[in-house]
């Protein structure tokens, strides 16, 4: 049962912005075991689920411009395929084992080639280019690394000392890019790796913690889906849908609709107001909606343009957050060749294309072919291709996140508003720590 803090009963809750964080956040408040009454959750774009987009076009082809894959690992994991069996999506599961070759076969582009990556413990053993020694040597080697005593370290400068300044380089920096398109030098391993950073803190040694702390998600009980069984006895390393992700924000938008959510897309929130009795006016193009208590799943600097202009500590704090554009093309060709996106930009967009806004997505086209038969040696023309510019569209957990955190969330606690802040700009950007976060901030207002 989750009953609000302050008692009054029922409540009207409105939620800003149906990404998945959102969506998820909507469907825990709307769940038949709260006390909310009224949940209303308004969409600026036309689209629902944010970043999940797929183009599924009529010969079958599915494109995905925003998420691709998600990790079955961990609490997070599993809770969103309970999630995913609950909205009855569990035969349009397509998972990855670790055994297959989309797995096992990672390359990295180094010195201009490709460098097949170790995996499975006996590549481990051996030397292998790009690296000048056998990775098993700096993971023996951890344990004995003495305990770094900074409150915060770049993930570099972290993988760096514990592992050494290849893995650092090679495998650490390729993973910051991959998963944040970031700078390793820049991000914080506190906010962005926090198993990691934690398991030095707790046991001296990532690799101990690791061994010891990694079977917390396996007890809980709370995961009941055959879903959650079957990725752990077949060995997913990663699973997506059928017809694309956008196949999960559809199923929450049906779900939540049949439960009696209002959702209004095109509707921008323009501006959220205090009323004397601690209730809530939020300003949209056309009028204003009344709501007893807020959830902001946007942006932390769209969030910090739509405050009371008064509230300048806290909107400063949410400026503070960065995010970075990226761009993705899809290249569909003919034949038995490899079906491709090309991420490009991140933490290095304006360096290589110039301003998000104003790249020509012609020449964005023509970077991601180079790149394809440099890296790949795909000559021919692709049949099909999508450029997305996705702007500020990952946020970046740069050194000192999470004391902007604590001045964010502090400041909204000794305001005492009802206001929660959920979405990827804090404490997680992978669709799992989304839609588990959202969760968890319903749940953190019960009585
Ligand atoms: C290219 C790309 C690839 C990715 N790949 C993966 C992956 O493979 N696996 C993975 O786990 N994660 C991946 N991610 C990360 C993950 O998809 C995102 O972090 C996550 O979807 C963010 O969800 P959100 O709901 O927090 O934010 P958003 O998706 O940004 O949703 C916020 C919503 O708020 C709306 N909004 C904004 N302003 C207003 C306003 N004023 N009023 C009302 N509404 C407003 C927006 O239109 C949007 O719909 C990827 C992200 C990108 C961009």
């Amino acid at each position: 049962m989750v009953c609000f803090r302050a008692g009054l009963m029922p409540r009207a809750v409105i939620v800003i912005g149906a990404g998945i964080s959102g969506l998820a956040a909507s469907l825990r408040l709307s769940n038949a075991a709260t006390n909310v009454s009224k949940v209303t959750l308004l969409e600026a774009s036309g689209h629902i689920g944010g970043w999940l987009q797929t183009t599924r076009t009529q010969d079958g082809a599915i494109f995905e411009h925003g998420p691709r894959g998600v990790r079955p690992a961990g609490t997070v994991g599993k809770n969103t395929l309970q999630l995913v069996s609950e909205l009855g999506l569990e035969n349009e599961v397509l998972p990855v084992t670790y055994r297959h070759v989309a797995s096992k076969n990672r390359y990295l582009f180094v010195g201009g080639k490709l460098c097949k990556l170790p995996s499975g413990l006996r590549s481990a053993f051996v030397t292998r280019p790009p690296f000048t020694q056998p990775i098993i040597s700096s993971l023996l080697r951890e344990p004995f690394v003495r305990q770094g005593e900074e409150q915060d370290e770049s993930v570099h400068s972290f993988t760096a000392r514990r592992f050494g300044k290849e893995l650092a380089e090679l495998a650490v920096d390729s993973l910051c890019r991959g998963i944040f398109a970031g700078n390793s030098r820049k991000l914080s391993v506190r906010s962005c790796f926090p198993t990691l950073f934690e398991a030095e803190r707790k046991f001296g040694s990532v690799l101990i913690g690791m061994i010891i702390g990694g079977g917390g998600a396996r007890k809980d009980p709370s995961f009941t889906s055959p879903l959650v069984r079957r990725a752990q006895t077949e060995g997913w390393a990663q699973w997506s849908l059928k017809q694309g992700m956008q196949s999960l924000p559809e199923a929450m938008e049906q779900e939540l609709r049949r439960r009696g959510v209002e959702i209004h897309r095109d509707t921008p929130v323009n501006r959220i107001q205090q009323t004397p009795d601690g209730a809530w006016e939020v300003h949209l193009d056309g009028g204003t909606m009344k709501a007893d208590h807020l959830f902001s799943s946007v942006p932390a600097k769209v969030l910090s343009r739509i405050l009371p202009p008064s509230w300048v500590a806290l909107g400063d704090s949410l400026q503070q957050i960065d995010s970075v554009s990226v761009t993705v093309v899809n290249l569909e060709y003919d034949g038995s060749v490899l079906p491709i996106a090309v991420m490009m930009g991140g933490s290095w967009f304006r360096e290589a294309f110039g301003d998000p806004e104003t790249v020509a997505k012609g020449h964005l086209l023509q970077r991601a072919r180079d790149t394809v038969r440099s890296h790949l040696g795909i000559t021919q023309n692709p049949l099909r291709a999508i450029v997305k510019v996705h702007k500020d569209c990952i946020p970046q957990y740069a050194l000192g996140h999470s004391r902007q955190l604590d001045a964010i969330f502090g400041a909204i606690e000794q305001r005492g508003v009802a206001l929660s802040l959920i979405g990827a700009s804090y404490r997680g950007v992978s669709v799992n720590d989304c839609i588990y976060q959202a969760q968890r901030s319903v749940d953190s207002l019960r009585g």
